[in-house]
C-alpha cells in the first residue's frame, strides 16, 4: 500500500495498516507533521462546530449528520495514548459551548436538541450553572452547552507518535519524497516519486491520498477531482500563566475556540481567516505560509477577552496561520473512490479530533477487514456523492 501524506490521517492510516501486516509505505512530500496537523489548536471538539450551523438551519440539519462519527471519535481517543503508548498531552476535562445574546442561546438550544438527538451527552446549561463549573467565564456568558468528553491534546506530539507507531509496524516512511504522477496499471495503481530530483516509480495495489488541502492536486494526477478547498486559518497563544482553563471553550455566535496547554498558554483560535499566499505561477498555494489578517488577530483576541476576561491582563506570545480544507458541502471525504477501485482518499473536516478514526476506518477498507463496518460507519463522508464531477474522468 502507498499512503500519500504523512500529517495526522496518512501516518495513523498507515500505522493501522502496518500493524494488520500489510506493506505500508509512507511518502511525505516535506516532513511529518508540517501541514496542518501541527498547526492546528489540538481542540478535540465533538459538539457541532459553529461553522455547520452559521448558514442556515436546512445545513445545520445536514451537517449534524456528523455526529455519529464523532460519537466512534470519542471513544478513539479515550484509548489512544495507551495504544500508542506515548504522552500526547491528551486533557479530556470537558468542552463548553457559550452563547450570550437572546438569538445565540435559541441558536445553542436547537444545536443541543440535535446532538442529544443523535446520543451525545451535550448538557444545556444556564449562565450561572456554567460559571459553576467555569469560573472563569465572563458575566455575560448566558448559556452553555456542556460535554464531558471534550478536550484537547498537544498536535506537536500526536502526528509524530503515529508516525513512530508506523515504523514500528514496518511501515516505510520516504520524507522530502513528493508523488508526482500515479497511474492505473492492471488492478492497481503505479505511483511516481521524487526525492531529490531523482524519480522513481513505486506499484501498489491500494493507494491512500491523505494529503490534506493538497489532496485535489495529488488527485489530479489520477485525472480526478476531489471538491477539496484550502482554508487559510489564524492561530495565537498567550504566555504561559497558572492554571486557570481545564476546559475547552468555544462560542456559538463568534469564532473562537480557548483552551490551555500543559505547559500553560492559553490558545486561541477559532476560525479567524488568514490569506492564502501566490506561488511563482501565480496561483494560490497552499504550501506557503499564508500572510497574517490584523484584524483577525485582534477580534479573535476580543472575542477572548469577552468571554474569559482573565485573557485581557495576558502578554500574547505569538500569533501563526495555517491551511487546512473544507470540502463543497462541509463533510470530509473518506473512502474509496467507485471509479478507480483501490484508490483511497481521507481529507478534509476537522481532522485533528476526527482524523484517528478516519484512518482506522478506512485503514479496515483498504485491508478489507470488517469492512461492511467500516463502509457503513462511513457512508456520509464517501467520495461517492461527488462522483457526478468525475463523469468525463479517465
Ligand atoms: C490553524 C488551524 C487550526 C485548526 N484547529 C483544529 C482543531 O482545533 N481541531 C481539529 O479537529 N482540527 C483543526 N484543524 C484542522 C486539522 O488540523 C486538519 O483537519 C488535519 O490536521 C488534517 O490532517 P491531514 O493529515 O489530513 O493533513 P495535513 O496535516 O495537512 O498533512 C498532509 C501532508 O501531505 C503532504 N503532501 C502534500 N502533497 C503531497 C505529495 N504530492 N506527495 C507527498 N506528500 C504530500 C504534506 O506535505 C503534508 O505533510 C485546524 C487547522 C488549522 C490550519
Amino acid at each position: 500500500m502507498i499512503v500519500i501524506g504523512a500529517g495526522l490521517v496518512g501516518s495513523a492510516a498507515a500505522w493501522h495498516c502496518a500493524r494488520a501486516g500489510a506493506s505500508v509505505l509512507i511518502a511525505e512530500a516535506g516532513h511529518p507533521n508540517i501541514g496542518a496537523s501541527g498547526q492546528n489548536a489540538g481542540s478535540l471538539h465533538f459538539q457541532i462546530e459553529r461553522r455547520f450551523l452559521e448558514n442556515g438551519e436546512r445545513l445545520a440539519e445536514e451537517a449534524a449528520r456528523i455526529t455519529a462519527i464523532s460519537r466512534i471519535a470519542i471513544a478513539d481517543w479515550a484509548g489512544l495514548e495507551t495504544a500508542l503508548g506515548e504522552d500526547l498531552h491528551v486533557r479530556r476535562d470537558g468542552g463548553l459551548m457559550v452563547a450570550e445574546t437572546a438569538a445565540e442561546v435559541a441558536l445553542l438550544e436547537r444545536k443541543v436538541a440535535r446532538e442529544q438527538a443523535a446520543g451525545l451527552g451535550t448538557r444545556l446549561l444556564d449562565g450561572d450553572e456554567a460559571r459553576r463549573i467555569a469560573p472563569y467565564l465572563a458575566e455575560g456568558i448566558a448559556a452553555a452547552g456542556f460535554l464531558a468528553d471534550e478536550g484537547h491534546a498537544d498536535p506537536r506530539a500526536v502526528t509524530p507518535a503515529f508516525v513512530r507507531a508506523a515504523e514500528r509496524a514496518g511501515a516505510t516512511l520516504r520524507t522530502e519524497t513528493e508523488a508526482v504522477a500515479i497511474a492505473r496499471q492492471g488492478g492497481g495503481f503505479a505511483v511516481t516519486l521524487r526525492h531529490t530530483g531523482r524519480e522513481e516509480t513505486i506499484r501498489a495495489a491500494r493507494l491512500l491520498i491523505a494529503a490534506g488541502a493538497w489532496s485535489p492536486q495529488v488527485a489530479m494526477l489520477a485525472n480526478l477531482h476531489l471538491p477539496l478547498f484550502p482554508v487559510a486559518l489564524t492561530m495565537n497563544a498567550t504566555e504561559r500563566v497558572a492554571p486557570l482553563l481545564p476546559h475547552l471553550v468555544q462560542h456559538v455566535g463568534r469564532r473562537l475556540s480557548m483552551k490551555q496547554t500543559h505547559a500553560g498558554n492559553i490558545l486561541i483560535g477559532g476560525g479567524w481567516p488568514s490569506r492564502l499566499r501566490r506561488g511563482t505561477g501565480g496561483a494560490f498555494d497552499p504550501a506557503l505560509r499564508p500572510e497574517p489578517i490584523e484584524t483577525s488577530r485582534t477580534e479573535n483576541l476580543r472575542a477572548a477577552a469577552a468571554t474569559v476576561p482573565a485573557v485581557a491582563d495576558m502578554n500574547l506570545l505569538r500569533s501563526w496561520t495555517g491551511v487546512t480544507a473544507i470540502t463543497a458541502d462541509q463533510l470530509p471525504l473518506v473512502g474509496e473512490v467507485p471509479r478507480m477501485p483501490g484508490l483511497f482518499v481521507a481529507a478534509g473536516g476537522s481532522a485533528f479530533t476526527l482524523g484517528p478514526t478516519f484512518a482506522r476506518l478506512v485503514a479496515r477498507q483498504m485491508l478489507e477487514q470488517d469492512r461492511a463496518e467500516a463502509d457503513e460507519a462511513l457512508a456520509m463522508l464517501s467520495p461517492a456523492r461527488f462522483e457526478h464531477l468525475n463523469g468525463f474522468m479517465g
